[in-house]
């Protein structure tokens, strides 16, 4: 398919700037509007929170809901192109942007990664053909599915198909008597039950793809959970061996290409044990839109995903990226900001005094536990030194050290 660019800068047709849209205004809404704005384009935001952390720095912010139709109006007659920050938008309202405008990723795309059955079903079909696992699992719509479920996905994790994420939604249930009352608790809503699997590690990979099928991919990043939320990410050369890597990398290629995806797609991996050396790769779930795994590009490649993510949705070139430094991200918490009880200010000045420690707050007003605030990027020349700067730059804001 060949595409005409939506080029940055003046629009002689129209007389103003060219502007992209973003629906969702939260942090990976603003790191897209920084890079929008680098390459010159105008931006725009559809999020109802006055103070959501895109609107801050974007150009134009609707404060309007997400299904509000004169807000949808307004996105559109600003942008020339649209994009969106967070999975769970109304398909309804990305498929009315589309009939406008160019919207990437497409509805249809969104659509699947927004439905935990849908998207397992993707999976699975890829799977097979990338070799790569999925972790048995079954759908729950009724008392008869609950009725079916085979001894073998318990203990597991009952995950509801919709709106879940940093682990909400989910609930991890030993027995039959443990899943009918978390099913029950869930409020009966349709979900997947999840064999609980022994994990060695969590890895994700991030591809960026443009509507005339070019492709390109990060290295694979390997995370650190706490608590189902991304904690850790370490992205340096031998962080994962070589044969999981690039079977992740293919197999994240096909999802992509299967899905005839347009922008920025991260797909998330678990590393399992299976007698072999390095275990095997089970493939977790996809996410439509940059990652927070990937914030690491921004400091450590010489293009960040928020870049690529412009550069997709506006058909310029997909160069591949480079890392050019290892590089450790720590999630900041909004628990950072509380000690023994009392509110704190976390050590800023000390872990700017470590070198190569890159500070992105998202302007975000209220720091609740579990609530992401920002992150810290370590970027050094070799693998040893990122991670003895991050260990140590966790040691002074209070985040427990990792292997
Ligand atoms: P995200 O913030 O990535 O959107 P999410 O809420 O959609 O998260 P998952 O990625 O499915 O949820 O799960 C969150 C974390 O819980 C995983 O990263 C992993 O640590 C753990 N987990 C999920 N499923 C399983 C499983 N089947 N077996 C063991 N651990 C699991
Ligand atoms: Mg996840």
């Amino acid at each position: 398919m060949s595409v005409i660019p939506i080029v940055p800068g003046p629009v002689a047709s129209n007389g103003r700037l060219a502007t992209l849209g973003v629906v969702g205004g939260g942090q990976l809404g603003r790191m897209f509007v920084h890079a929008a704005q680098a390459l010159g384009y105008q931006t725009a935001v559809l999020d109802p929170d006055i103070n959501c952390p895109a609107g801050r720095v974007s150009d134009y912010h609707i404060a309007a809901g997400y299904d509000d139709e004169q807000g949808l109006a307004q996105l559109m007659q600003r942008c020339e192109a649209i994009t969106t920050e967070f999975e769970n938008v109304p398909a309804g309202a990305l498929a009315t942007l589309a009939a406008h405008r160019p919207v990437a990723p497409a509805p249809q795309a969104v659509a699947v990664a927004q439905d935990r059955i849908a998207e397992k079903a993707h999976l699975a079909a890829c799977a097979r053909d990338s070799s790569v696992g999925l972790a048995p699992y079954v759908p729950i719509e009724s008392d008869a599915d609950l009725v079916r479920v085979p001894d073998a996905l318990l203990p597991g994790i009952l995950k509801t198909a919709r709106l879940g994420y940093d682990g909400r939604g989910q609930v991890r249930v030993a027995d039959r008597a443990e899943l009918a009352a978390a099913w029950a608790r869930l409020g009966r809503v349709p979900c997947v039950l999840e064999q609980r699997l022994a994990l060695r590690d969590e890895l994700s990979v991030i591809v960026a793809r443009g509507a005339d099928g070019t492709m390109v991919h990060f290295p694979v990043q390997r995370n650190l959970h706490r608590d189902g939320i991304l904690a850790v990410t370490e992205v340096y050369l031998g962080n994962v061996p070589t044969a999981l890597a690039e079977q992740a990398i293919a197999a994240t290629r096909t999802i992509a290409a299967q899905l005839h995806y347009v922008g920025v797609l991260c797909v998330e991996f678990f590393v399992v044990d299976d007698g072999r050396a390095d275990g095997a790769l089970v493939v977790n779930e996809m996410a439509p839109r940059p990652h927070n795994s990937g914030h690491y590009t921004i400091d450590a490649c010489d293009v960040s995903q928020f870049e690529l993510q412009v550069r997709a949705m506006t058909g310029l070139p997909l160069p591949a990226p480079r890392q050019h430094s290892a590089a450790v991200m720590l999630n900041l918490l909004g628990d950072l900001w509380v000690r023994d009880g009392r509110p704190v200010t976390p050590d800023w000045a000390g872990v700017l005094a470590l070198p190569g420690t890159h500070l992105h707050l998202y302007g975000k007003l209220d720091a609740r536990p579990g609530r992401k605030m920002g992150h810290l990027t370590v970027t050094a020349p070799t693998a040893a030194a990122a991670r003895e700067m991050a260990l140590a730059a966790a040691g002074r804001l209070g985040i427990a050290p990792w292997p």
